[in-house]
């Protein structure tokens, strides 16, 4: 089972239009987004995927973010979600506090800690935890759009860039 990890899109509406272009023949079953959407517009960009998302710290409309979610069958409630899929315990968080991210992972309740902000693409396993972060799909920062296919099966993570 795969799923798509994205993060900090910023409202680059270029940037979410060229990576569904580019994932559409992807057996995608589900979105997780770590936050930093921004307009609650943006959202609707999504359509047709289910995506599930957490807040991130420039997610300020939060009450039209989470309306807009709910009326595209999103879920976007909360700055903290523990998704439990295909059998894998996952945290999704911004990741604004690193100390917390850090102890998610070292918590070792998760296989899979998923967290953004720092728009930096990172990977790497802490005992029984694959700790991911897919970057900025913005490109804002870093000048390079990307994100991750993560299989839920093989707990592998493919990152990607945008052409
Ligand atoms: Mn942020």
């Amino acid at each position: 089972m795969k799923v798509l990890v994205i993060s900090d899109t910023h409202d680059n509406l270029f940037a979410i239009k060229k990576l569904l272009k580019q994932i559409e023949n992807e057996k995608i079953t589900y979105i997780f987004h770590a936050g930093d959407i921004i307009a609650p517009f943006t959202l609707k960009l999504f359509n047709g995927y289910k995506l599930i998302g957490v807040y991130g710290n420039n997610d300020g409309e939060r009450n039209l973010l989470r309306e807009t979610a709910k009326s595209l069958g999103f879920k976007l409630e909360k700055d903290f979600e523990n998704i439990e899929l295909n059998g894998r315990k996952i945290a999704l968080i911004h990741g604004t506090e690193k100390q917390l991210v850090e102890a998610l992972i070292k918590s070792q309740l998760y296989d899979v800690v998923i967290s953004g902000h720092t728009h930096v693409v990172e990977q790497y396993i802490i005992g029984k935890t694959l700790a991911i972060n897919p970057g900025e799909l913005c490109g804002y920062l870093t000048n390079k759009s990307s994100y991750i296919i993560l299989d839920l099966d093989t707990l592998q993570a493919d990152v990607r860039y945008l052409d």
